[in-house]
């Protein structure tokens, strides 16, 4: 009997592929183990295996496989279940959720690299200068890639040159696979056995009299690990002795000290004293023995607590429940760099038994944690992560909790798998059987839909910790401000009055404005052109500290033009503003105080967004400005004053959700207000102050909220109603993307009929010189989605099957808001 697998690539291609393997490596070989296997003419992929079985593929022969690369499975039963629930209901191909789902360290890569032929023994003089050059190369690196060789050489093609060595027999050419997970070695030095003698010790510090700098690392060398008992780093040798690498080289070169190397886990994990747990005030006593309840007899339950109402330690107390049987707990987060003090908080209770995951990890970062997790080790228990952490490899989950349900940023938009994490933890939960947990002070219409029709359980926390009231929440019109004239640039003197007073007290000051969609731009007063971006439609923005026009979609930029470039007029001004510009005008009605801006301008490298938390929360900074990243679950003792700049450029998004999302974003703001003590204050600037949403907002009334718009959504088919699902063609020809929108749209509505809309270009319709056009297809409650994902399915692949629209891409976009 003849042997197959079934394999995973990471290509977005429909199906699974076939390949033959002997009876021993079928025996040996698991679903969910890596294989390298060739593909097409002459490459080479990782895939992971997805079966095993004795049937033949009918349409070509299976090629064999190159290479085991795994020992034991490294992808889980129930994660490649979990992948094939993605691919379907996200209209993508597994390969791609594979893609999204391992670190990209465990796909090796299959390139041509050159080393030398161990045997040759050149005649150099026969070698031309390049051949030379490359000889030259491989002595000092056992391997040079093609790329490498190209820079290296300094020419376009160098395949002329490597061939001619390689008939000379002086280089090799191969294929060669390898692993890009490198663990990570550390450099440690001890002191030469000969010095645990006291006298000996003695001898060598006379005997580095002569030599201060050495004699002070020794020393320190000495402190240093009868201090900390443990193996001493060069790193940290370096630093407390504050010598340099030479002179710790001579040290090693005499014999004094010696080196060596361990492998060292990556993410150290700072030893901290673990807190005592904290007592849960009656409130929070309530809430959990509700949600402990509503386990019993529902998977997910829904935690309504208003802002700082104390959310984070009821989660604890679930966790700790469920870390004591041995299991594995996912807490979802919105976005890591916001939610450092959140990760030191759950390092308090649960110590080295929290591993985090993130994007801005290195690869090998990643591996570890991923591995840790695989193997159910106690250093990853509790595994705090942002959306792609719902791939992780877990044995035994015991609940998720997502934090922020309502975040927007949980869900993927580029590339596929188009998930959204909070629904994923929904399904995942389900595969694992586990408990999920949805916490919010504003929740997701849906999920709040869910709870309301029992698909949930909900349960309500209304109350601020230590009875801390909810802040104050003021409107100011504008309108009326600008007509009496008592605004100084976007100030209204209410907001700069509050603001003095404040601090006056010796308190903080957050202000908000939102840059979506309403960034400076220069306009020229006489024509009215403004700069655009030649490869997007839209302006470009204004940057004020370097004096530069950039665009936010691809990232072209150009230096600040004095004059228009429409009509040559020098009176330029700018439109709209940004945080920049609040920041200016602030600088300047308050300048004896430390102003700080967060926005994503401020906050690029791995760190610095907590550095600038950091130095608010130190109090280095008096008024922080920022977009909505100030929106994120922050935890500031000393904010009396929340100032939001101007409502209305939220309310009017172009988006159905953009009433529900005024209101979160703006009631999340303001929960930064008054979290400690007295009440706090919250000034919201509008030209509608009688905005149903404003009012919402500054009577905290979320459940009027969500009634009003649920009405709207139904009103006019939107979710929770019907679902959606959008796409999108995207080409560098105009009118093919036209026709090919036309064409689809039209097959579409031949099925679904008035449920599909468009085509239409999105506000964008150009980006990096590529055409948008979007059709959106809704699917009533009562329609199979299922069903409809096949006829869509069908549809697209005879519109593939067209000639002309094959350059076209079409995006497919399930739940795209
Ligand atoms: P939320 O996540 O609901 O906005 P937090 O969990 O951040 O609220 O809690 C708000 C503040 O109150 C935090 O500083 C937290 O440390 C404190 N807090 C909450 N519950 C307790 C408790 N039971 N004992 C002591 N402090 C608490
Ligand atoms: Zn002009
Ligand atoms: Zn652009």
């Amino acid at each position: 009997m003849s042997h197959f697998i079934n394999v995973i690539l990471p290509l977005p291609l429909e199906k699974h592929f076939t390949y033959a393997v002997s009876g021993a490596e079928a025996d040996f070989l698991q679903p969910g183990m890596r294989v390298a296997v060739p593909f097409g003419k002459s490459k080479v992929y990782t895939g992971i295996i997805s079966k095993i079985h004795g049937e033949a593929p009918q349409l070509y022969e299976a090629k064999p496989i190159e290479q085991i690369l795994d020992e034991q499975p490294v992808v889980t039963q129930k994660q490649l279940k979990f992948w094939k629930w993605i691919a379907s209901y996200y209209m993508c191909a597994e390969g791609e959720v594979l893609r999204a789902a391992i670190p990209s360290a465990f796909l090796l890569e299959s390139e041509t690299v050159v080393q030398l032929n161990k045997e040759a023994k050149p005649d150099e003089a026969t070698l031309s200068d390049d051949e030379f050059l490359l000889f030259e190369a491989l002595q000092s690196q056992s391997s040079l890639k093609i790329q490498e060789i190209v820079q290296l050489l300094d020419r376009k093609t160098v395949l002329s040159v490597i061939n001619s060595l390689v008939e000379k027999k002086v280089v090799v050419v191969n294929q060669e696979i390898y692993e890009q997970y490198k663990p990570k070695m550390e450099r440690y030095v001890q002191l030469h056995a000969v010095y645990s003698e006291e006298a000996k010790m003695h001898e060598l510090l006379d005997n580095l009299d002569r030599a201060p700098k050495q004699r002070e690392v020794v020393l320190t060398l000495f402190s240093l690990a009868a201090k900390t008992k443990k193996h001493v780093k060069v790193s940290e040798l370096s630093k407390a002795s504050k010598a340099s690498a030479t002179t710790i080289k001579s040290l090693i070169d005499k014999q004094v000290l010696e080196e060596f190397h361990l492998q060292t886990q990556r993410m150290q994990y700072e030893e901290k004293e673990i807190s005592a747990a904290v007592e849960l005030n009656e409130f929070q006593e309530k809430a959990l023995d509700e949600v402990q309840q509503s386990f019993e007899s529902e998977n997910v339950c829904l935690l309504h607590g208003v802002t700082s109402s104390g959310k984070t330690e009821i989660y604890v107390k679930l966790i700790e429940n469920v870390i004591s049987e041995g299991k594995q707990v996912l807490f979802l987060l919105p976005e890591i760099a916001l939610t450092a003090q959140l990760i030191s908080r759950l390092q308090n209770y649960f110590g080295e038994q929290v591993a985090v995951y993130h994007s801005k990890y290195s690869v090998n970062e990643r591996v570890e944690v991923y591995q840790n997790i695989l193997a159910n080790n106690k250093n990853a228990r509790v595994v705090v992560g942002v959306r792609s952490s719902i791939f992780l490899p877990f044995q035994e989950l015991g609940l998720i909790v997502v934090d922020e349900e309502h975040e927007s940023t949980f869900k993927q938009y580029d590339p596929a798998p188009r998930y959204n994490a909070r629904d994923l933890a929904v399904v995942l939960g389900n595969l694992h059987k586990c408990n999920v947990l949805l916490g919010s002070a504003t929740p997701a219409l849906e999920s709040y839909f869910n709870a309301d029709h029992h698909k949930y359980k909900l349960v309500n926390l209304n109350r601020r910790f230590g009875n801390v009231l909810l802040p104050k929440i003021e409107v100011v019109d504008i309108k009326e401000k600008y007509r009496k004239k008592r605004m100084k640039g976007h100030f209204s003197d209410r907001l700069e009055e509050e603001i003095r007073e404040t601090l006056g007290n010796g308190e903080q000051v957050i202000l908000f404005q939102n840059r979506r969609g309403f960034s400076p731009i220069l306009e020229c007063n006489t024509c009215g052109q403004s700069p655009q971006c030649p490869n997007c439609d839209v302006s470009l923005t204004f940057h004020s500290h370097n004096n530069q026009l950039r665009c936010h979609y691809c990232g072209y930029h150009m230096a600040l033009q004095q004059k228009c470039m429409a009509c040559g007029s020098p009176e330029l001004s700018t439109k709209g503003f940004g945080t920049e510009q609040v920041e200016t005008e602030l600088k300047a009605l308050f300048p004896e105080h430390k102003i700080g801006r967060m926005d994503l301008d401020t906050t690029r490298g791995k760190h610095g967004y907590e550095k600038i938390i950091t130095a608010f929360e130190k109090r280095e900074i008096d008024v922080l400005v920022g977009t909505q990243m100030l929106t994120k679950g922050l935890d500031f003792r000393n904010v009396r004053l929340v100032g939001i700049m101007n409502a209305d450029t939220l309310l009017n998004f172009p988006d159905f959700r953009a009433h529900e999302r005024s209101f979160q974003l703006m009631l999340q703001v303001a929960g930064r207000a008054g979290r400690t003590k007295e009440q706090g204050l919250v000034l919201v600037q509008t030209y509608n102050p009688h905005h149903r949403i404003v009012q919402q907002v500054s009577t905290n009334n979320y459940v009027e909220m969500y009634e009003e718009q649920l009405e709207e959504r139904r009103q006019y088919k939107y979710p929770p109603f019907f679902r959606l699902i959008r796409i999108t063609l995207k080409g560098r020809d105009f009118s093919r993307v036209n026709e090919g929108a036309d064409w689809l749209a039209k097959g579409l509505k031949q099925v679904f009929g008035e449920h599909v809309l468009g085509p239409e270009f999105p506000p964008v319709a150009r980006i990096r010189n590529e055409y948008y056009k979007n059709i959106l297809v809704k699917i009533p409650q009562e329609q199979s989605v299922t069903r409809t994902k096949k006829v869509m399915e069908k549809i697209f692949t005879s519109f593939r099957a067209i000639g002309p629209y094959r350059s076209l891409r079409l995006v497919i976009n399930v739940d795209p808001y």
